[in-house]
């Protein structure tokens, strides 16, 4: 199924790129066209359906580090993939060569609004739209994929509930307003991924009122609140813990969902506690 044909009834064989992630029987083609490009989406029936892991985790989203995990064997890092940042490096390139172009146009024709577009910032545009497409279809191919991976390695994995005021405290490079948009986007796309992978498997992934939890604040180890300013990445406590923000962070949501099984073992308690018995949590099958 990589780069091969498709055969649409009252058009004809179509040759096509790509790559199914899993060869099945297909039930239904959906065509679309964005920007230029036609796509074929093609749903197929698959079995077995999708297994869950044993582990159980906590998971920490951030800007400059896609997530950190926190597991009771120790802190793991996913990183974001290096395709997706260049793509990212590139759109800003592009945006602030058409900053100036726009510039240039208002002050040659004197006006604000409606000055003449040149052939040169016309074909900006048209590169800009498709970098975006580019990104969105990089980013949704590995937010699948980490979600996909993550399920089939947890069993249990607490994470901060997603809140606009939440995302604002991560800081760093999301502060700056660097690709402010792709970034909350993802964020939610994540979530949801997660969430409904989950479900599939019958694993959990389960969301810490961030309010309530303050995982940029808590320190991990004796649970002293500390405001932070948004610069600083380093958590440092009078207790004596020592790591990054990231790591605290991830390391608290892992006390807190281990906190929310009752010390049982992670596959032990998908089988023994009822999810009535849990707090509020939409993630839960
Ligand atoms: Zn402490």
């Amino acid at each position: 199924m990589k780069h091969g044909k498709l055969r649409l009834s009252g058009v004809g064989e179509l040759r096509i790129r790509g790559k199914a992630r899993r060869v099945d029987a297909p039930k239904t083609c959906e065509i679309l066209h964005r920007r230029g490009t036609w796509y074929a989406s093609v749903t197929v029936e698959r079995e077995p359906k999708r297994l869950h892991g044993e582990r159980i985790g906590g998971l920490d989203w951030g800007v400059e580090t896609f997530a950190t995990l926190a597991t009771p064997e120790g802190v793991e890092r996913i990183e974001n993939p290096r395709h997706l940042q260049r793509s990212l490096e590139r759109i800003g390139a592009v945006q602030k060569r058409i900053c100036r172009k726009e510039e240039e146009a208002k002050k040659a024709s004197g006006k604000m609004k409606g000055f003449p577009l040149s052939n040169r910032l016309r074909k900006e545009y048209a590169l800009l739209g498709r970098l975006h497409e580019k990104v969105t279809n990089q980013r949704q191919d590995f937010l699948h994929q980490t979600s996909a991976w993550l399920v089939a390695t947890f069993a249990v994995l607490g994470l901060e509930q997603l809140n606009i005021r939440g995302m604002t405290a991560l800081g760093g490079a999301y502060k700056r307003g660097l690709n402010r948009g792709i970034f909350d986007a993802a964020a939610g796309m994540f979530h949801q991924m997660l969430r409904y992978k989950a479900q599939e498997a019958g694993g959990w992934a389960m969301e810490a009122d961030s309010r309530k939890l303050k995982p940029s604040q808590r320190c991990q180890l004796c649970g002293r609140l500390e405001k932070k300013p948004l610069s600083q990445r380093w958590h440092d406590c009078p207790c004596g813990a020592s790591c990054s923000g990231d790591e605290n962070a991830a390391k608290l949501l892992l006390s807190w969902v281990m906190k929310q099984i009752g010390g049982r073992e992670p596959a032990k308690a998908l089988r023994e506690v009822r999810p009535a018995s849990l707090p509020g949590n939409p993630a839960l099958p």
